[in-house]
């Protein structure tokens, strides 16, 4: 009744109970019972709080002999694993295979560093019922336990706001070298080649003393950084001529005509078309068990050994082993766009590395929790999945006729901003020239 790619659907479904995609703005409930100086230490004992040396005597039997509802702090360090973390913390490991199911549309707990903060919820029973990975200042997600035993994924995120910087340089020796020197991070070069790399060859047709401005976005709390970035306006001067490439709200660049700079995209990652056996769906509804469950993808039904292509340029950002996602690779397109490719039988590029638009970056397969072979592939926006049969993909298209004047009042005040506003690249060069003058104030002028 079902095909092959429906069944692995299917069975990755059920492992989900009731997942929302939906980022409600609010902090959960459990975040707000997560003040850090309250929390007990995993791998960090505190000095015992006062209350450990209470007289005896005061001491309520009955709320001494029950387990209290607790939750862990854990900062992860060099070697540890989740399995590792589980059993240091009394938690049943068989919860985390649970999870890892919740997780096979998510891929959230693949990037466990050194310094991420989790958090290990224990009920008024004791048991375990809840596993929290902060991702930034701004965004956490959960893991909770369902009476079935299953865990279902949710995902928290806090307003935010962008806070502008506009770093300049001069040419001086590479494009890379000068732009590194200014503040520019590696990146954010990537990104600039990809943008200008139709107009320009950034090796030949840079002189010493052309310059650039990039105005960088930094998103933040109001309180603290996220640690996201973004290229808001780029201006590139030459003798010939300048080019620009401004951010519009859609996602896309445009150079100072309102035609698109952005890097078009394939819309699937195969050279040949195959039949779609999954489509994506935010609430699929599993037939069988009722759940409902998110699909993030499409799934094609690729025979293993097909190749596939990067949809567009970008950075190997991530490549994996999961139990259910199987082999994956996250590409990183610059700016707004990331793709991800799961169940793959080969992987054929290294993280880090710079892709072109339809090379062929892996070979399709069955691997993770998957019983037939077939291509599940996902289209971020913003760190949003959406449907890559149907979504706004980036196109050659310029700027929309009725959205010109609302383009056009942006891109002065960016320019504005990238000729007259005050920038750290520029204080940061006037000390570099004249190391001396730093000495000045300690009288040793000579
Ligand atoms: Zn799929």
């Amino acid at each position: 009744m079902f095909s092959t790619s429906q069944k692995i659907a299917l069975a990755m479904a059920a492992a989900v109970l009731l997942t929302s995609n939906l980022m409600p703005l609010k902090s959960s409930p459990v975040m707000a019972a997560l003040p850090s100086e309250t929390l007990e230490r995993g791998n960090q004992i505190p000095p015992a709080p006062a209350e450990a040396v209470e007289p005896a005597g005061t001491e309520d039997r009955q709320t001494a002999e029950r387990p209290k509802e607790k939750t862990v702090d854990w900062r992860v360090e060099a070697g540890d694993t989740l399995n590792r973390i589980f059993r240091a913390n009394k938690a049943p490991v068989e919860d985390l295979q649970e999870i890892l199911a919740a997780d096979a549309e998510y891929l959230h707990l693949e990037t466990l560093r050194p310094g991420t903060r989790l958090g290990l919820h224990f009920d008024e029973q004791g048991q375990f019922s809840e596993l929290i990975l902060f991702l930034d200042p701004a965004r956490h997600v959960t893991y909770s336990r369902q009476p079935d035993g299953s865990f279902v994924h949710h995902a928290f995120e806090e307003e935010t706001f962008w806070v502008s910087e506009v770093l300049r340089g001069t040419i001086n020796g590479s494009f890379y070298a000068s732009a590194m020197q200014a503040g520019v991070t590696q990146a954010q070069i990537l990104l600039i080649d990809q943008l200008l790399g139709s107009q320009l060859n950034f090796r030949r047709d840079l002189r010493a003393g052309d310059r650039f401005s990039v105005i960088v976005g930094h998103e933040t709390t109001g309180t603290e950084n996220t640690g996201k970035t973004r290229i808001e306006a780029l201006s590139l001067e030459r003798s010939a001529r300048t080019h620009y490439a401004f951010l519009y709200d859609n996602g896309n660049y445009y150079d100072e005509n309102g035609e698109s700079v952005t890097p078009a995209f394939l819309r699937l990652p195969t050279k040949k078309r195959y039949r779609v056996s999954s489509h994506f769906n935010p609430r699929r509804l599993h037939p069988v068990t009722g759940r409902i469950a998110p699909h993030n993808g499409v799934d094609l039904a690729t025979p293993t050994g097909t190749p596939i292509l990067s949809t567009g340029d970008g950075i190997v950002a991530r490549i994996g082993n999961h139990p259910y996602a199987g082999k994956y690779i996250d590409i990183d397109h610059g700016g707004t766009h990331t793709t991800r490719y799961l169940h793959l039988h080969k992987i054929l590029v290294r993280k880090g590395a710079a892709i072109k638009r339809g090379q062929k970056i892996a070979l399709s397969g069955n691997t993770g929790r998957s019983t037939g072979p077939h291509l599940h592939f996902e289209f971020h926006i913003n760190d949003r999945p959406v449907d890559p049969l149907t979504a706004d993909i980036p196109t050659a298209a310029a700027i929309p006729e009725a959205e010109i004047a609302r383009f056009n009042k942006k891109l002065s005040e960016r320019l504005n901003v990238m000729e007259n506003a005050a920038s750290p690249s520029d204080l940061a060069m006037k000390f570099a020239v004249c190391p001396t003058d730093l000495k000045m104030g300690q009288g040793e002028l000579s």
